[in-house]
Order: C-alpha cells, then structure tokens, then sequence
C-alpha cells in the first residue's frame, strides 16, 4: 500500500546505487511484515549523507540535514517525511551517542541496529528480504532479541533499555528473555546519563502504546524506574492495570498524562516534581495539575469537575479514580454534553438592586456555586438563583452598615 506512492518513488530512484542500495530498512519494514499499518519509513543507503543532499536536490526534492554527523538526511516530499540513514558502523560511544563510521556494508550497518526485528531490510525494486541476524523467525516468534551481547549494547547506548520495554510491548508476547531483561536491570542506573527530554520521549512512547501494562510491570519488577522516577507509586503496576482494562471495558481511551498519572502517587507537589525533572511539557504538566485537582468523580460531582476543568479532564479522572461501579455513570454524565455557560452577567444583578461594586463579582460566584450545585438548571431557574442571591446580599450588606 504505502510502497505505491509517487513521492516515495522518486526518492527511491533518486538514490539509486551500485551496492544494492537503497533498501527499506526498520520500522516500516517490520510493521509491513506484520500486517500492521506503516507510520514513517525509514530508508538505508550506501551513500554519503552529502551525495544524498546532492542527488535529492538534483531531482528536485527537498532534502533536510537532520543529522549529517550520524549519516541522516530527511527527505521532504508532498508532505510526507523519509528518513535516509548512510550505512555506518559505531566507532566509539559514551553510552549516550555513538561516533559513527560511514560503511558500504550491509551486514555492518545491520550489526548497529538495536533488535533482530530492527534490522530487517526489503529491496524496493525486487521486494527481497535481507535478514543478518535471523530477525524474521524472531519476529514470527515474536521474540525480541538484541544483536550480539545484551550487556554491551545496553552499555553503548543505555536508551536501548527503554527502547526494548517499548518494543516488547509493541511485539513481544513470545517468551521472555530472561538474560535480556536482567542486561537491562544491570544497565538501569546508566539512564541517568541520558538526556531527561529522550528519556521522556521513550517514556511517552512506551505509556502511549495500547497496552503497555505486562512491560510496564516488568519494568517495575526490574528497578528500571528507580534512577528517573523514584516517585513511582507502589501500587503503579496496578493502578496502570485497572486504567487500561477501563478504556477496553469502556471503549474509552484516555489521555497520556493520566497514563502517567496511572503511575504516580496523587500528590500535586510530587507530580510537579517528575513534570520538572523530565522536561515534560506544559501542557503535560497541567494536564497532571487539572486531573489531580478533579479529585474523586462521581456520578454527582463530575459535571461540576468538567466545568472547572473540561469534559477530557473530567472523563480522565474518572477513568482513573472513581470507584469501579461510579465509572459507567460517570462516562455517561459527560456524554453528549456540552459545558454550559451562566447566562446571568454582572449588569442584571446591579438592574436587580445590587450596588455596583465588589459585591457584584462575590455575588456571581455565589450563583455560579448555586448553579453548578443544582446540577446547571435553564435560564429561568438561573434568574430565580440571582434574585434570591442578590436578596441576600443585600441583607448582608444593610446588616453590615
Ligand atoms: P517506529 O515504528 O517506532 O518508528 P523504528 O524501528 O522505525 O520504529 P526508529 O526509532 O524510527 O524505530 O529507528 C529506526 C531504526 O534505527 C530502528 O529500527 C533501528 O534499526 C535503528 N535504531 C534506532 N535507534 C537505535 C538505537 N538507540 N540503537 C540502535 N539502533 C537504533
Ligand atoms: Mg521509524
């Protein structure tokens, strides 16, 4: 399907090479194998990222130095992005990047890459599948399996343990590789030398996927989290659990941060502090802020939580803390609803009696409470709210004088 495409193609031929070059190669190689629907397709190429510039540019094709010290240059065409890599084996490393060497050897460049199911590649033209490292029987057997030994490649670049988390459960569902996961438990403490925003972005992604709980749960069993995230809750693995079984039960998918949530003690200060340590967004962060304030909902108070918040918020926090029988109700209440808006203003309340003045915005808030209390009546009932309101605000204020 994705292969039919007319920008692709041109790229393809714009890099066409005497090595066999270029091949698919990653995700989209794998993902295709599976059956499974291709997000970005990344390409894999004898030449050098320069020769890669010059040839996209020559056929009229944008071509972005995205990182020409690693060998990647991105191509962009009609709106689509492909990511084009130089054959290259890994020199040296710090255990966060790798000083790379630019190769024309395929079998070099396969031996780089993360996971068997990882270094797959498909010549375009004929459709060939070329497999270094018997990535295909493992990715039959949904088996994930780092090339050559775990320990080293964990140390050479530590972001590989949350990257085979991620894949895991992604793909995995085949038996688990015990030397793998212990490699990744002895490798933990090495996360700390990783950037926080790559170790957020893998984080992301790994909460993202549909079902990330039996990972995640290895994960805790491991000590992964401890050196990033040593505010996990320790009913975390549980927490995540019951979410994730609730948006299956209720066809109702939720948000990325009340998967993270899902994670944490439901503690403002603490959760502020994992938003700051891992760079996280603010819209992420107040994402956290907005459904940790939501408190408890119930069938009763969760328009009332929409309204102070909004309805993903409050459908959010009720995924993950009302209690199992509320949930249903509470889904419901928030269905087909359309947060109201007070339709009393200041202006009605002074042609009502009221001095102008401070009393006139205590006064709204006092209906506004009343209103929200009464569950949002129509109109009508709201002025029957201010008249009796303003009524007493005036009492208070003859008393007072
Ligand atoms: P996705 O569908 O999530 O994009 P992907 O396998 O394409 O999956 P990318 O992060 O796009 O993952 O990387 C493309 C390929 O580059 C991988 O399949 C793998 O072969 C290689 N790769 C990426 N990151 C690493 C890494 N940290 N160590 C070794 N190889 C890596
Ligand atoms: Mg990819």
């Amino acid at each position: 399907e994705w292969q039919h495409n007319h920008g692709l193609k041109s790229v393809l031929a714009a890099l066409d090479d005497v090595y066999g070059g270029p091949r698919y190669v990653g995700g989209a190689v794998r993902d295709t194998l599976l059956g499974l629907p291709v997000s970005d397709i990344d390409i894999a190429t004898a030449l050098l990222p320069d020769d890669v510039i010059n040839r996209l540019e020559a056929a009229g094709i944008k071509a972005i130095p995205t990182g020409v010290e690693h060998g990647t240059v991105t191509a962009a065409l009609a709106g689509k992005n492909y990511e084009i890599t130089t054959l290259r084996r890994d020199v040296a490393t710090d255990g966060r990047r790798a000083t790379v060497a630019f190769s024309t050897d395929w079998q070099e460049d396969a031996a780089r890459r993360d996971f068997t199911i990882n270094a797959l590649y498909v010549d375009p033209q004929s459709g060939e599948v070329f497999d270094y490292f018997d990535g295909l029987s493992d990715l039959e057997a949904r088996r994930l399996r780092f090339i050559g030994d775990a320990n080293q490649r964990i140390a050479e670049d530590f972001l590989r343990i949350l990257r085979y988390f991620r894949f895991l459960a992604r793909y995995g569902g085949g038996q688990i590789d015990a030397g793998a996961i212990e490699a990744c438990a002895n490798g933990a403490h090495g996360l700390t030398a990783l950037s926080r925003e790559r170790i957020a972005q893998e984080l992301s992604r790994i909460l993202g996927l549909k079902n990330p709980v039996a990972s995640v749960d290895l994960m805790i069993q491991n000590g992964i989290f401890t050196p990033f995230l040593p505010e996990l809750s320790k009913s975390a693995a549980d927490h995540l659990k019951q979410l994730v079984q609730r948006e299956a039960q209720f066809k109702q998918p939720v948000s990325l941060p009340a998967r993270f949530l899902a994670l944490l003690t439901r503690d403002i200060v603490a959760t502020d502090k994992v938003a700051a340590r891992l760079k996280l967004s603010n819209k992420m962060r107040e994402g956290f802020g907005h459904r940790l304030r939501a408190g408890v909902p119930t069938p009763f108070n969760v328009r009332a939580i929409a309204y102070g918040a909004d309805i993903d918020t409050a459908r959010d926090a009720a995924m993950l803390y009302a209690v199992d029988e509320d949930v249903p109700e509470c889904l419901a209440q928030l269905e087909q609803w359309d947060i109201p808006t007070l339709s009393i203003k200041g202006g009605e309340l002074i042609s009502m009696g009221l001095p102008p003045g401070p009393l006139v915005a205590k006064t709204l808030q006092a209906i506004d409470a009343a209103w929200i209390e009464q569950d949002f009546p129509d109109t009508a009932r709201q002025r029957e709210i201010a008249v009796q309101m303003v009524n007493a605000a005036l009492a208070v204020d003859n008393q007072s004088n």
